[in-house]
C-alpha cells in the first residue's frame, strides 16, 4: 500500500476520553474511531490487525478440529426463555422487537442458538463429538462502557461450543480448546497466565481464564512462582492457616468510646491487627424471594471475597447489607457488631478466625469491645469457610511458597458446562444401546478486539505501539525522506516493489510530508521495521533499517535489504512460533 492513498488518520493530540494506553493508541494510530459509547468503527489499519488475530484464532480452532459456522446475531426471545436466561441475563442484553412485536436479543453469547442447532441436527452417538465455532460481533449493554474496546458494547469474539457423549469426552474437548488457546495467545505475543476461575453466571463447574498481564487490567491474577498454581483473585485460595499455639486468655470487656474502625481499635487498645476480627453483614438471596442475613467473620486486616461467600452459601447473589437491615435483625448498633452473642444473622467464620485465638471483636454494644474472644468458647466454632481475598505474599495452597499477584486482562475463558443447556433445551442423542442421553457441552470464548487491546497494553512505549510481527498491520514501512527526490523515489519504489514480491507486508510512505512527521507516524502505528531512504546513506548505496522494538538502526547496502529483512522477520516469527 501507498500511504498517500491509504486512510490512516493519525492524531497528534491525546484523545481526552482515553484512560488507558491501548484506547489512546488505537485512536491516535488511526486504528479506530468512536461512533457511540462503547461502539467503534475500525479503520483499514485496525481492520488488518483484527483480521490477523482472527486468522490465528481460526487456524488454531481448525487445527483442534473445530468447525466454523455463522450463527445469527439476532436471536428470538423464545430460545432464551427456554433456558430461563431471558429473565436472568438482565439489562446487559440488548433487546429489540420486530414489526410484529416479536421479541429478539442481539446475541451477547450463543449457547441457546447453537444448542438449538445441535438438538435439531444431531441424534446419534455417531455424530459426536463435534465442536462448532464462529468469529462474530457480540453485544453487551455495559453499564459503563470504557477503556475503548476493552469494555465495549459491540466487540468481536470467537465463541466455540463442544458437544460430547460423556464426561470423558467433554474433558477431552475442553483440553483441546485449552491447548488451542495457549497457542493463540503465544502466537499473538502476549504474556499471559492461565488461571482457575469462578464460573459465574454462565454456570458449569470447571473453568479457566486466560489473563494477559497488564497494569490496566481490571482483574487480578494470583500465582505461585514455585509450582505454577494460578487463579483469578475471585477464586484464589491459599494454604490453610496453622492452628494458633496461644493459650486462651480470659474474655475481657473493654470500654472503647468512639472506636468504630479496626485501625482505631488497633491504636486505642493497642493490639496487633493480626488479633482483631471484624464482622461483615451480607444479604444473601437464593431465588424465589428467599433472603437471609449473613455475618461473615474475617481477620481485621483482611478483605472478604464475595464470590467465595456466595459459593459457600450456595446463594444466587450476595450484597452488603445496609445499616438498617443489620440493626433491625441483630439489635446491635451498627459498627459495634461482633460474633459473641450475635443474634439474627447466620454466622460464618473464615478459616483464619477459626484457627486463631484471643480475638479483639465488637461487643454488640455501642462503645464496647471484647478482648480474647475465642471460637468454641465465646462464639460458635463454625461453620468454617475460606472467605478471604488472597493476595501477594500469601502462601500457595499447593506448595506453601509466597505467591505473587498482578493485574490482568481476561482475553479468553473456557468452561465445562455439562448438561445445563442440553437439558434445558432437550439436546439429546441415542447411544449404542438406543438409550436417549443428554449431550455434554463446553463453551469457549476469546475476545478478539480485546486481545488486540491487550497486545498494545503490553507492547507500547511513549512514541506508540510496538507490534509483534504476527499481528502488526504491516511488517515494514519504507520511508523516503524526500519522495520528490528522483534518486530516493527510484530506490524507495524499487524496495517497496521487491519487498512486496518477496511476500513481505509493506507500506510505502510516499506522502508529501516532512520526514519527522513520517517517522513519528511510523513509530505511532508501530510497524516492526522501518526502512529509511535518505540522501546521505543513499550516496553510499545504502539505506537504514530500524527495528521499532529496540529503535536500533543499521545501514545496509540497498541490494542486501530485502534478504536482510526477510531474515529478521523469519527470526521474529520463530520467537512467536508454537511449533
Ligand atoms: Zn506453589
Amino acid at each position: 500500500m501507498r500511504l498517500s492513498q491509504y486512510l490512516a488518520p493519525t492524531l497528534r493530540e491525546e484523545p481526552a476520553e482515553a484512560e488507558i494506553p491501548s484506547h489512546r493508541l488505537m485512536l491516535r494510530a488511526g486504528l479506530m474511531r468512536k461512533v457511540a459509547a462503547g461502539i467503534y468503527t475500525f479503520l483499514p489499519l485496525g481492520t488488518r490487525v483484527i483480521q490477523k488475530v482472527e486468522q490465528i484464532v481460526r487456524e488454531e480452532m481448525n487445527r483442534a478440529g473445530a468447525l466454523e459456522v455463522r450463527l445469527p446475531i439476532v436471536q428470538p426471545a423464545e430460545l432464551w426463555q427456554e433456558t430461563g436466561r431471558w429473565e436472568e441475563y438482565g439489562p446487559e442484553m440488548f433487546r429489540l422487537s420486530d414489526r410484529h412485536g416479536r421479541l429478539f436479543a442481539l446475541g451477547p453469547t450463543h449457547e441457546e442458538i447453537v444448542t438449538d442447532l445441535v438438538r435439531n441436527t444431531v441424534s446419534s452417538y455417531r455424530q459426536l463429538p463435534v465442536t462448532l465455532y464462529q468469529i462474530q460481533n457480540k453485544y453487551r449493554d455495559e453499564v459503563r462502557p470504557r477503556f475503548g474496546v476493552m469494555r465495549a458494547r459491540e466487540f468481536v469474539m470467537k465463541d466455540a461450543y463442544s458437544f460430547d457423549r460423556d464426561e470423558e469426552g467433554m474433558h477431552r474437548s475442553y483440553r483441546a480448546m485449552y491447548e488451542a488457546y495457549e497457542r493463540v495467545f503465544r502466537r499473538c505475543g502476549l504474556e499471559f497466565r492461565v488461571v482457575e476461575a469462578d464460573s459465574g453466571a454462565i454456570g458449569g463447574s470447571y473453568t479457566h481464564e486466560f489473563m494477559a498481564l497488564a497494569e490496566s487490567g481490571e482483574a487480578e491474577v494470583v500465582w505461585c512462582p514455585r509450582c505454577g498454581y494460578a487463579a483469578d483473585v475471585e477464586k484464589a485460595e491459599c494454604a490453610p492457616p496453622a492452628p494458633s499455639a496461644e493459650a486462651m486468655r480470659p474474655l475481657e470487656r473493654v470500654a472503647t468510646p468512639g472506636v468504630r474502625t479496626i485501625q482505631a481499635l488497633v491504636d486505642f487498645l493497642p493490639i496487633d491487627v493480626e488479633h482483631t476480627a471484624k464482622i461483615l453483614f451480607y444479604a444473601a438471596s437464593y431465588g424465589g424471594g428467599r433472603e437471609e442475613l449473613v455475618a461473615a467473620v474475617v481477620r481485621g486486616d483482611r478483605m472478604l471475597n464475595e464470590v467465595k461467600l456466595k459459593n459457600a452459601l450456595g446463594a444466587l447473589q450476595v450484597r452488603m447489607a445496609d445499616q438498617e437491615e443489620v440493626s433491625r435483625a441483630t439489635g446491635a448498633p451498627f459498627g459495634s457488631a461482633g460474633p459473641v452473642g450475635l443474634k439474627g444473622a447466620r454466622l460464618l467464620l473464615d478459616r483464619e478466625v477459626a484457627a486463631g485465638r484471643n480475638w479483639a471483636v465488637g461487643a454488640n454494644e455501642e462503645d464496647w469491645h471484647l478482648r480474647n474472644a475465642n471460637p468454641g468458647r465465646d462464639f460458635p466454632s463454625g461453620p468454617i469457610h475460606d472467605l478471604r481475598l488472597v493476595g501477594a505474599g500469601d502462601p500457595c495452597p499447593r506448595c506453601g511458597a509466597a505467591m505473587e499477584s498482578r493485574a490482568g486482562i481476561e482475553v479468553g475463558q473456557v468452561f465445562e458446562l455439562g448438561t445445563k443447556y442440553s437439558e434445558a433445551l432437550g439436546a439429546t442423542y441415542y447411544d449404542e444401546e438406543g438409550r436417549s442421553r443428554p449431550i455434554l457441552m463446553g463453551c469457549y470464548g476469546i475476545g478478539v478486539t480485546r486481545t488486540v487491546a491487550a497486545v498494545i497494553e503490553q507492547r507500547h512505549d511513549e512514541a506508540g505501539i510496538v507490534w509483534p510481527v504476527s499481528v502488526a498491520p504491516f511488517e515494514v514501512v519504507v520511508v523516503p525522506v524526500h519522495y520528490a527526490d528522483p534518486a530516493q523515489r527510484e530506490v524507495a519504489d524499487r524496495l517497496y516493489r521487491e519487498l512486496g514480491e518477496a511476500g513481505v507486508e509493506v507500506v510505502l510512505d510516499d506522502r508529501d510530508e516532512r520526514s519527522g512527521v513520517k517517522f513519528n507516524d511510523a513509530d505511532l502505528v508501530g510497524y516492526p521495521y522501518r526502512v529509511t531512504v535518505g540522501p546521505k546513506a543513499l550516496a553510499r548505496g545504502e539505506v537504514e533499517l530500524t527495528r521499532r522494538a529496540t529503535r536500533q538502526t543499521e545501514s545496509l547496502p540497498v541490494e542486501r535489504l530485502v534478504a536482510a529483512l526477510r531474515e529478521r522477520l523469519a527470526a521474529d516469527r520463530a520467537v512467536l512460533s508454537v511449533e
